[in-house]
């Protein structure tokens, strides 16, 4: 008898049909004796719903009051699940965050998860219940309810897998695995079996929303394994992808997969003087305003002047945009510009870490197809480039066939 960890998407629950199917898995794990918990999200398309109408009321609306709003759509589907499955005559009860409880620290809308008290469960699954549990929410001390950032829900799984001890941590979803690349952009993108929690780390923090960043941070540093696996095929051998450690990868490649991300901006200062302190008083005022920097570039030209460019999410732009012009005012600067029509693609894999040369064969590729590099960072296992936005999926489609992931 195993424990597992179950946890369905937006799409897999997304309406009655699909979440009495989501029962009749849940219960197949059951009746083969197993104990099953299961994470859900809201139904498709209902954190978006709320988000909108919380907007119309009141974008400048408390942060407290929008977790308090975004966490009704877990709430839905956690009793349709419970009393699908009851329905079915497998006994069945649901939690809320804060029922279970799922202890936060206060950030509300990016809340991250402290502690999870795992006796109420494990006291449901000694009397043969199968435990339903709203993802992507949690509680913090004052009894205030938090939410864990879009696509939580998968971090809510790893992490009541690793508090439970659960014998595997089963993430559903509308593909059945993780890909070279995102399927529904490049349809050649290759299926992998098999890959390392490293990996994955970077694939989702370079922009592969398959899996939340916070859930693989999680796995990764608990060594839980995920599989991920389509809630859409009935097939008991059906494809799917373990994310695991890296000496137990089947397969190892230099180049696992290309990710890509179009949520960034682009922001240059250029002729500041160059001298000490000159990037903690161009940066200091961006993060002073709670605003994130990814990428940063600094060019010094021969006449004692520097150009500074940086990335910061697209939702901040017009802010940072406006705070750089200020420093630009201060400091004599020459120009300030900017840009939010870039993309950020990465590729990703740990073979790079024994292979020279990766790096210039990505620029090459690129260049053969004409599309200029902008920005260039690397990591041990990844090289990201920002490029024009309308070169993305031909950017995308020409790494993939570069390293022959087809
Ligand atoms: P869920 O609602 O089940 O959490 P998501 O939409 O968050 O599903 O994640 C699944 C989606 O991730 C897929 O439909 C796919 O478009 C996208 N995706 C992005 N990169 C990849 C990748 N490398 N492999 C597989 N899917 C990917
Ligand atoms: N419902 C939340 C979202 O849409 C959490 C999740 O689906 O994981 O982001
Ligand atoms: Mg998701």
């Amino acid at each position: 008898m195993a424990l597992i960890v179950q946890k369905y998407g937006g799409t897999s629950v997304g309406s009655p049909e699909r979440i009495k199917a989501v029962a009749e898995r849940v219960k197949r794990w059951k009746d083969k004796g197993n104990d099953v918990v299961v994470v859900v999200s809201a139904m498709s398309g209902e954190t978006n719903r709320l988000t909108a109408l919380m907007n119309d009321v009141n974008p400048e609306g408390s942060c407290r009051e929008k977790d308090v709003i975004l966490a009704t759509g877990e709430q839905v589907t956690i009793g349709l699940l419970s009393m699908a499955l009851t329905g079915m005559d497998c006994p069945a009860i649901s939690y809320t965050g804060t029922q279970v409880k799922i202890l936060t620290d206060n950030a509300y809308s990016k809340a991250r998860i402290k502690e999870i008290d795992s006796n109420p469960i494990n006291e449901d699954l000694a009397e043969g219940k199968v435990v339903v549990v709203a993802g992507f929410q949690g509680v913090d001390d004052d009894g205030n309810i938090t939410t864990l950032g879009r696509g939580g829900s998968d971090t809510t799984a790893v992490a009541l897998a690793v508090a439970l001890e659960a014998d595997e941590c089963q993430i559903y979803t509308d593909v059945d695995g993780v890909y070279t690349t995102d399927p529904r952009v490049v349809p050649e993108a290759s299926h992998i079996p098999s890959l390392a929690l490293e990996e994955m780390l970077e694939m989702a923090s370079q922009g592969s929303k398959v899996l939340q960043i916070r859930a693989v941070e999680f796995a990764y540093k608990y060594n839980m394994p995920i599989r991920v696996l389509s809630s859409f095929d009935d097939d008991e051998n059906a494809k799917s992808t373990l994310v695991t450690r890296e000496e137990e990868v089947m397969e190892k490649v230099m180049v696992r997969g290309v990710a890509f991300n179009r949520d960034e901006a682009q922001l240059t200062i250029s002729g500041v003087s160059d001298q000490p302190g000159v990037a903690v008083k161009i940066l200091g005022p961006i993060s002073d305003a709670n605003i994130e920097v990814d990428m940063i570039v600094q060019n010094i030209g021969s006449d004692g002047s520097t150009d500074f460019t940086f990335t910061v999410h697209r939702n901040d732009y017009d802010q940072a945009k406006k705070i750089l012009n200020q420093t630009g005012a201060e400091l004599g600067a020459r120009s300030c510009s900017g840009d939010d029509r870039i993309a950020k693609i990465s590729i990703v894999g740990v073979g790079m870490r024994s292979h020279a040369g990766v790096a210039s064969e990505m620029f090459k590729a690129l260049a053969d197809e004409g599309i200029n590099i902008r920005m260039i960072s690397t990591s041990e296992i990844k090289v990201s480039v920002v490029i024009d936005e309308k070169y993305l999926e031909l950017a995308t489609r020409t790494l993939h066939d570069a390293f022959d992931m087809a």
